[in-house]
């Protein structure tokens, strides 16, 4: 941390965590609030997301931001559901969302909660509002509300209805929330500035009738409030201090003020909770939109919000990515007010360097070349010790059967080698990786001239892969027991779409003409025994191939699927 850039701030009351991260202005505001006098512990915040779909890698940045702030300083982050809108609502979506903040390792302690618990609260704000003469009844229809309120630069014009009496305000709407009328009948909204250049403070909408159950409160409602009313009085309901959202909600600012100012609330507060807005997280590739997420499971052009091409958590998740990957992702991202396209191949980085911390070395053949090994008796078995993972002897090791016939990879062996191939060729000698240096004898060939085996010997004296007198092989070749290898399919993933900026399309254009017709390719493989008891999640490497992880809803043990998480190089550009 560079503590000269913002030199104009006391930073002593921060906590070393905060102080050892990057700085960003979200960091720089709340230390900032610290260093005028704001107790760390104080530190309030909240992740709201609506429950009509899973969370994706977008939402991963706002929450590691929400629940990181709060846990640096010491302070709260509520996980809150705005569950304002019935029509998409889901109980479902509820659960996979906890379970993917907890998944990343933040918990919300006691504190999880629903904008509709406050549904009576809010009620009783409006009905405050309309009795200061803020609020009325209106019963302009949804078009004719739009043109009323007008263009930027262009006053706009007052509703006939605006200057209704406070009683005939306040009878509409109890008779509103009794279900007297039908929906678009009547709407609340705030009585605020028809002049205003921010189109948001011309009266917006508060209240609206819906006829619709609720995931929650069933039929209890058929008026709900709008979001701009209900988020920013939950926020001070709960004693939220810093209410960070994206950059959309900007010129929202006013309102969300304007709410808490203008209602019993303020008094209450502590300290008044203020909104700060930062850029979404866009990423190539990668489209981000719930609704067009949503659209994909509908229609099936994904196997749910869990495919692991998608950019959901649980599709990431299932995919093999750690939570330290998209952790350290989230912070190497950074937190601007600038809207810009992340690269996918940032993600993939930050998800390597963890993999290959963490993953299980284990081996696979997926182009198989038989090889049969001349010195080695039939029916022998030689239990080798390979290593799990050189990057952690914690590890440890496992037993890698050995047999009179193996499977090496087709590409692994060339008769007629150019200069620098250091693998197999006639007459030279390998490693066999954990095993034995293994020379090729004979090349056995089908009436088409291809190779369909070979013939080989192996050298006993270099058990475990180890030169008996110093001799050197250039090359380590991987292999499986033909005996005893595994049948299994690994499902090998491209990015979804081909366009790298989803998120801006061009004029006309359906984000479905970009969908990758190459974004899943199956495939047959041989894998070593031990990994016909891989567990769903546990990063595995198939060494000098990529990382992969067993799928946890396909594949059985007798025939495993694994889901390639990631090349184990950057392959962009290539
Ligand atoms: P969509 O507009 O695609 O339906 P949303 O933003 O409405 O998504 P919410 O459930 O309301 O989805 O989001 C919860 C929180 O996550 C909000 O604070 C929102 O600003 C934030 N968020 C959503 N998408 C992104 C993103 N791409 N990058 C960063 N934060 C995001
Ligand atoms: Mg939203």
């Amino acid at each position: 941390m560079k503590a000269n850039l913002w030199a104009n701030y006391t930073i002593e009351n921060m906590s070393e965590e905060a102080s050892n991260k990057p700085m960003h202005f979200i960091r720089q505001i709340i230390a900032r609030d610290i260093a005028n006098g704001l107790d760390p512990k104080d530190v309030h915040t909240r992740f709201p997301p609506e429950p009509n779909g899973c969370l994706h890698i977008g939402h991963a940045k706002a929450f590691c931001l929400d629940f990181g702030m709060a846990l640096e300083n010491g302070g709260k982050c509520n996980l809150r559901f705005d569950d304002t809108n019935p029509d998409k609502e889901e109980t479902r979506f509820v659960e996979a969302i906890k379970e993917d903040v907890h998944w990343l390792g933040f918990d919300w302690g006691d504190r999880m909660y629903y904008a509709s618990d406050y549904f009576d609260q809010l009620y009783g704000f409006a009905e405050e509002l309309i009795l200061a003469g803020k609020a009325y009844v209106c019963t302009l229809s949804p078009e004719e509300f739009k043109q009323y309120r007008g263009v930027p630069g262009q006053p706009g014009k007052p509703s006939p209805h605006r200057d209704r009496p406070i009683e005939e305000s306040l009878d509409l709407f109890r008779r509103m929330k009794a279900g007297e009328f039908e929906e678009g009948q009547y709407v609340l909204r705030a009585k605020i500035d028809m002049n205003s250049p921010n189109l948001h403070m011309r009266d917006p909408a508060i209240y609206r009738i819906k006829k619709e159950a609720h995931h929650r409160t069933g039929t209890k409602w058929c008026i709900y409030p709008m979001y701009d009313f209900a988020h920013c009085l939950s926020d001070a309901i709960e004693g939220i201090t810093h209410s960070i959202c994206t950059l959309e909600f900007e010129v929202h600012r006013p309102l969300y003020d304007w709410f808490i100012d203008n209602t019993s609330i303020v008094k209450k507060l502590k300290i008044h909770p203020r909104q700060y807005e930062f850029a979404r997280l866009n990423l190539s590739y990668t489209m981000m939109s719930k609704r067009k997420l949503q659209q994909l499971v509908a229609e099936k052009i994904v196997d749910g919000w869990d495919d692991p091409r998608m950019p959901t958590l649980a599709g990431m998740r299932r995919r093999g990515y750690t939570p330290r990957a998209i952790k350290d992702f989230c912070e190497a991202i950074g937190v601007t007010k600038f809207n810009s396209l992340t690269e996918l191949a940032l993600l993939e980085h930050c998800l390597r360097q963890d993999l290959n911390k963490v993953a299980l070395r284990a081996m696979a053949v997926f182009d198989p070349l038989e090889v049969e090994i001349e010195n080695w008796d039939e029916g022998k078995v030689d239990d080798l010790d390979a290593v799990n993972n050189p990057e952690d002897e914690s590890a440890g090791t496992r037993k890698v059967p050995f047999t009179k016939r193996i499977y090496i990879e087709r590409a692994d062996f060339m008769e007629n080698p150019p200069k620098k191939f250091f693998r197999l060729t006639p007459n030279n000698e390998v490693r066999l990786r954990y095993a034995y240096f293994m020379k090729c004898k004979e090349v056995v060939k089908d009436s088409q001239g291809n190779v369909v085996k070979l013939i080989c010997t192996i050298d006993p004296a270099s058990r475990g892969g180890n030169s008996p007198d110093g001799r050197k092989v250039k090359g380590t070749i991987h292999w499986v027991s033909a005996d005893k290898a595994l049948k299994a399919t690994a499902m090998l993933y491209e990015t979804l779409f081909t366009r790298a900026d989803m998120s801006d399309l061009p004029e006309g254009a359906d984000f479905k003409d970009f969908l990758n017709p190459n974004s899943l390719t199956k495939k047959e493989i041989l894998i070593e025994p031990s990994l016909k008891d891989a567990k769903p999640g546990q990063p595995l490497q198939f060494e000098r191939i990529a990382y992969f992880t067993a799928d946890a809803k396909l594949g059985t043990s007798q025939h495993p699927v694994f889901n390639r998480t990631v090349e184990l190089k950057d392959s962009y550009g290539k």
